[in-house]
């Protein structure tokens, strides 16, 4: 979809501004890292001091794409006068300030232009820009897009890298509804651009631990099933992290396995952390469970969502989340 105005407002931005600052949300995935790091590699390109500031460490499957060491986990000691004295602020694949974590404070006070580049429903009006398109699969679409209006020279391996790994995993590897010729058409551009698919999938799926491929089992052999079988539900525990030596971030796609079941249209996946659960919802066709994320401050996508809780207990949670489920199923 052509989106004259939102790359025009990026140009003008690029244009009058020097110092940029750029981020994406707590427990950051390919889209959001991918998209920072291409538009990062862009600016710098153009002459233009930018950088990285993230409120977590890059997971682990994601380092190989940071190969200059361009992020930076934000340190407000050391970093806060960045925030403070840019030009401008973007943050990428994200829309509520409250998933800004630590850098939150500085980017509110800040005086320099804020701006989100997104794909998400229902922003917070937090910022100056809002560069959003809904029906784009991934934050890197809209940012490849932006940078194709300001110059197709400029797009080069080290960008595509980026904006390829954005729209891979958000798009499922390439399955999910909003992939459509286009994104195959973005892609080949990016493939021609130099990208190695095996390279980046590679990386970001066949690279576990051993801990991680039995944690998969674990959870796997203890899936359950609701609402005659149309709701899967799978939980992981504190303990089975700690035992298997697997970090939370490191279970993004588990989700996906234990909704792989006929007849399932709606899959909750339950993450015990240190301070409260990490809930994640994916249901397939028209079922909105950003209705059911919303229920518990989250958010998300009509079809994939997510939302944290603080100071619950998991049984507990799992009980209340399942039987709230009953309200967005069909009848
Ligand atoms: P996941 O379950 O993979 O963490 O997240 C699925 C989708 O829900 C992502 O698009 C993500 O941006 C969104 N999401 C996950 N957690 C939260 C949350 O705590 N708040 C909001 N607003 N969105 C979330
Ligand atoms: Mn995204």
């Amino acid at each position: 979809m052509e989106h004259p105005e939102l790359t025009g407002i990026f140009r003008e931005l690029v244009d009058a501004n020097k110092k940029f600052v750029l981020t994406t949300h707590v427990n950051p995935d390919g889209d959001g890292l991918g998209s920072e790091l291409a538009l990062n590699r862009f600016l710098n390109k153009l002459g233009k001091q930018s950088v990285i500031l993230n409120h977590s460490e890059t997971p682990s499957n994601h380092t190989f794409l940071d190969y200059d060491n361009e992020i930076r986990t934000f340190d407000p000691g050391k970093d806060a006068g960045l925030i403070l004295e840019a030009d401008v602020l973007i943050a990428l694949d994200m829309n509520n300030p409250g998933r800004l974590r630590s850098l939150e404070k500085y980017f509110l006070e800040s005086r320099a232009k804020k701006v989100i580049i997104d794909h998400h429903l229902e922003a917070d009006d937090f910022v100056d820009y809002q560069l959003i398109d809904l029906d784009s699969p991934a934050t890197a679409e809209i940012v490849y897009r932006c940078i194709l209006a300001y110059g197709p020279h400029l797009l080069d391996k080290r960008i595509a890298e980026g904006l390829y790994t954005g729209i891979m995993t958000d798009t499922g590897s390439f399955r999910f509804p909003r992939t459509d010729g286009e994104v195959h058409r973005i892609t080949g551009h990016l493939l021609d651009l130099g990208v190695d698919p095996f390279y980046i999938y590679h990386n970001i799926y066949e690279e576990n631990s051993l801990g991680r491929t039995r944690l998969l089992g674990e959870m796997l052999s203890n899936v359950g099933l609701a609402y005659d079988g149309r709701v899967s539900h799978a939980v992981i525990t504190l303990e089975q992290l700690k035992r298997n030596d697997v970090v939370p971030d490191d279970v993004d796609n588990f989700i996906n396995q234990a909704g792989a079941i006929a007849g399932v249209v709606v899959t909750l996946f339950f993450l015990e952390l240190e301070d409260g659960v990490k809930i994640s919802f994916r249901s397939k066709g028209d079922i909105p469970v950003n209705e059911l994320a919303k229920l518990y401050g989250g958010g998300g996508h009509k079809n994939a969502s997510g939302a944290r809780l603080t100071g619950v207990k998991l049984d507990e949670t799992v009980r209340k989340v399942l039987a709230e489920t009953g309200r967005i199923l069909p009848k």
